[in-house]
């Protein structure tokens, strides 16, 4: 008579898999709670201690970890001396296994105490699923009540095969990899805040990343192509997805999103999460080539799509305001055709305004994130170059006015100093070297990803063609020579902010005094490779 042990904390569909395997013949053993359940529901079980002769113990960290088990599970019965060592010991085989593991993930994000935490680490379990999953030519290892249909159907259909049982093996390593991934991320946070605590004073960003990286993402989708349609690609996510994530937002209507669409929305997201204000950012290839901030959340939309609407062709928007009726009917009135919008909500009416009007119809996708605006720890940052991967800490930096210093004879004005704010909010935001032009909060030219910051200052006064006329010049990084400061006079601004640090700072200075500029310095630099 064949064996199943069943040992699962999460108990969902458990009863009727286990009738199921009742019904083709297998003799069930199971622990604690489980047998418990089973016996509820009338199922025949026999209790872990009737077959290892030893209670569960040690607060149930110890119940199937012996020789009876794992010797069931592991032994090789085509081999003779396998056999006679199974006989020797009366170690009987277990041919089938269903375990799911000890919810520790969702103890580590609930932040309980570390004592507690810990005992939601399974060890019995796991042990279990390695040594099944091992011996796949003979044991066939279940981790997902997801699994059970397809399993019992098979064995109702004469039985499982060598592959199907090493697909299951497969899943049942994924699980446990994954699963001592997060425990083992959980214990270096554990450690850098007790470093944290102990060095009084010292902040945990002064500390080093650890040793080993252990992310474990898990798929959440795959996507139809890449960055190109000869590229795979997936969207993967983290355990736990914060609710200001774009992990966390809802696609409310709309094709299915692209991997281009993600990496945009990611990036409005991080642009319009800047302001307090009612704000619009209009987004191309990570880049906006719109955004303004407006009291009136239409007006900032208007402004914004205003800013380069040729641009804006198949552009992604962001908003950080609920979208109303009045704004939707905005959107659909000015903007052509639109990939993505990214608001915190989406009011009803807006709703079917937006999904109603032919142009929309079926295309746009519509994404709410109600934690949008929610505050952000601090993330980690990961890119892979080839053979490697580089991690940093997300610049998260708010820009900070307070800390500027004017470094002119000439102090900006109010309006100009409100300009600056936008323009270093926005500059933070396109890839070096970038260069942004900003009139009455409205960003009105930008220049990024080029190669030398004059090209992108050029860039962006075409692009502001006159507009910038009073207003203020933000960049990411240093001016390197006065020729940036004279293009950006040029074009019409009268402030610049920088973070200073160049050798020839005294001619960047020099060059805005000549134009009766105000040039402020941040000592921050935002540079986005
Ligand atoms: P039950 O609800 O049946 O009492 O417990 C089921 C859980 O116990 C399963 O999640 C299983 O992975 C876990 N488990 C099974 N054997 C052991 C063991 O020997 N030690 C520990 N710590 N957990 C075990």
């Amino acid at each position: 008579m064949p064996r199943a042990l069943l040992s699962v904390t999460d108990k969902t569909g458990l009863a009727d898999f286990a009738a199921g395997l009742v019904e083709v013949g297998y003799e069930l053993i199971s622990t604690g709670g489980t047998l418990r359940h089973l016996r509820d529901a009338g199922l025949p079980a026999l209790g872990i201690e009737e077959v290892t002769g030893f209670p569960e113990m040690l607060d149930g960290r110890v119940k199937t970890l012996h020789p009876k088990v794992h010797g069931g599970l592991l032994g090789r019965t085509d081999l003779p001396e396998h056999a006679a060592a199974m006989a020797e010991h009366d170690i009987q085989p277990i041919d089938l296994v269903c375990v799911n593991l000890y919810r520790f993930e969702e103890a580590a994000a609930k932040g309980l105490p570390e004592a507690e935490t810990v005992e939601q680490i399974d060890i019995g379990g796991p042990s279990m699923l390695r040594s099944a999953a091992k011996n796949y030519e003979r044991v066939a290892v279940v981790t997902d009540a997801e699994q059970y249909d397809d399993v019992l159907a098979k064995l109702k259909a004469g039985g499982l095969s060598v592959d199907d049982r090493r697909i299951l093996a497969a899943s049942a390593f994924a699980t446990t990899a994954a699963y001592d991934a997060a425990i083992a991320g959980w214990f270096v946070e554990q450690t850098a805040d007790a470093d944290a605590d102990e060095e009084a004073g010292e902040t945990a960003d002064d500390a080093a990343f650890p040793a080993r990286l252990s992310p474990s993402f898990e798929k959440r989708t795959d996507l139809p192509y890449g960055e190109n349609p000869h590229q795979r690609a997936a969207f993967f996510v983290e355990p736990h997805p914060g609710p200001e994530t774009l992990a966390a937002a809802e696609q409310l209507h709309g094709k299915g999103l692209s991997y281009n669409n993600l990496l945009d929305l990611d990036a409005a997201r991080a642009l319009i999460r800047e302001f307090d204000a009612p704000a619009c950012a209009v987004l191309k290839h990570t880049n906006p080539c719109g955004c303004a901030e407006h009291e009136d959340p239409v007006t900032a939309f208007q402004r914004a799509y205003a800013g380069d609407p040729v641009s804006a062709f198949g552009s992604i928007i962001a908003v950080n305001r609920p979208v109303t009726a009045a704004l939707a009917e905005a959107i659909c009135e000015t903007a052509g055709f639109v990939e993505a919008l990214l608001a915190p909500g989406f009011d009803d009416d807006a709703l079917d305004l937006l999904t109603s009007r032919p142009v929309w119809k079926k295309n746009v996708r519509l994404m709410s994130l109600p934690g949008l605006l929610d505050a952000a720890p601090v993330t980690t940052d990961l890119r892979r170059v080839s053979g490697g991967l580089l991690v940093q800490d997300r610049d998260e930096a708010a820009v900070d006015p307070a800390e500027w210093e004017c470094k002119t004879d000439r102090q900006p004005t109010a309006a100009e100093r409100a300009d600056l704010i936008f323009a270093q909010r926005v500059v933070k935001h396109l890839k070096s070297n970038a260069i942004c032009y900003v009139k009455d909060r409205q960003l009105v030219g930008a220049g990024a990803g080029q190669m030398s910051r004059l090209d992108s200052a050029k860039i962006a006064a075409e692009k502001a063609d006159g507009r910038a006329a009073g207003g203020a010049c933000g960049s990411d990084a240093f001016f390197p020579f006065r020729d940036g400061v004279d293009a950006a006079a040029a074009a019409g601004v009268t402030a610049i902010v920088q973070p200073g640090g160049s050798k020839r700072d005294d001619e960047a200075i020099a060059a805005a005094n000549e134009h009766g500029l105000a040039m402020l310095f941040t000592g921050r630099r935002h540079f986005r490779h």
